[in-house]
């Protein structure tokens, strides 16, 4: 099969009422948005717009979610890619493949490029040398430097990249005029947990009236978006499964024991 470079949607409809809680993130990237939708109000005192945005937190608590979603409020092309994707396939061409989404991304802009786990391709150089395949992964780095430092003021295509590792990125990453701006989007607390179990709630066709969401928030401390997520609709096939009528408390109880089980075995294996 042949090797996808990147993902490219035109047609964005995420939008921030798909993202629950998050509301500190949501009120400093809103600027990106703005950036992208009149940028000449913006630039009409000699303001630079920034090129980059870091959006630095734990796995499955709406990085991805949330760039997209800046791409639908603003209404511009969407091209994602994830790091460490990127450096598994393209071994030997990495360098010209970011030249490739750049060019793309400029051509369509304003736009957005996502980079998902850019820690694949952004950690320090000169570290970890023993691996062989470092040269290439700093060749594709410096080539996503090269590129956003070419970046003209009026070119209007904002870089979001996204890790949970923000302490292994090269500093030259974060220098200004690169990712300069850099945004914390954390596991959620109770109050965002509920409102998250709200978003994921709609799409299931019949839930319990009786059903506590307060008390599904209580239940699941520690979990992210993702897990949330995946807890409302195991919960909708568990209650399937057993012929019930809608999903209940004790279906939402069954399907959060399954994902911590889940979570216990991934740890497990990482540790
Ligand atoms: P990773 O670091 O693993 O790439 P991420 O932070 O990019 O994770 P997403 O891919 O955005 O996480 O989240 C995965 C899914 O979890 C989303 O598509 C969404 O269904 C759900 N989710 C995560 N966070 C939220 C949130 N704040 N509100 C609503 N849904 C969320």
């Amino acid at each position: 099969s042949k090797a996808k470079l990147f993902d490219q949607n035109t047609d964005v409809k995420t939008s921030f009422k798909d993202v629950a809680g998050l509301e500190g993130a949501k009120e400093e990237i809103q600027e990106i948005v703005d950036f992208l939708k009149t940028p000449d109000k913006y630039t009409s005192l000699g303001g630079k717009i920034p090129k980059g945005a870091l959006l630095v937190g734990p796995p499955g608590t709406g990085k991805t979610l949330l760039a997209k979603a800046v791409a639908g409020e603003a209404k511009v092309p969407f091209f994602s890619l994830s790091g460490s994707d990127f450096v598994e396939m393209f071994v030997g061409v990495g360098a010209s493949r970011v030249r490739d989404l750049f060019k793309q991304a400029k051509e369509k802009s304003p736009s957005i490029i996502f980079i998902d786990e850019i820690d694949a391709i952004g950690r320090a150089r000169g570290k970890n040398n023993m691996s062989g395949s470092n040269d290439e992964r700093e060749n594709t780095l410096n080539q996503l430097l090269t590129e956003m430092d070419g970046f003209g003021t009026n070119t209007n295509v904002i870089v979001i990249a996204a890790t949970n590792r923000a302490d292994v990125l090269d500093k030259a990453l974060m220098r200004a005029g690169r990712f300069d701006r850099q945004i914390y989007v954390d596991l959620p607390d109770v109050r965002e947990r509920k409102e998250i179990f709200e978003v994921h709630l709609r799409p299931i066709i019949k839930v319990a009236e009786e059903l506590d969401v307060e008390f599904l928030a209580k239940q699941t401390p520690g979990f992210s978006g993702a897990d949330i997520a995946n807890v409302c609709n195991e919960a909708a096939l568990i209650a399937a499964r057993k012929g019930h009528k809608a999903v209940g408390k004790q279906d939402f109880l069954d399907a959060v024991d399954r994902i911590v089980g889940g979570l216990e075995k991934k740890n497990k294996i990482i540790t």
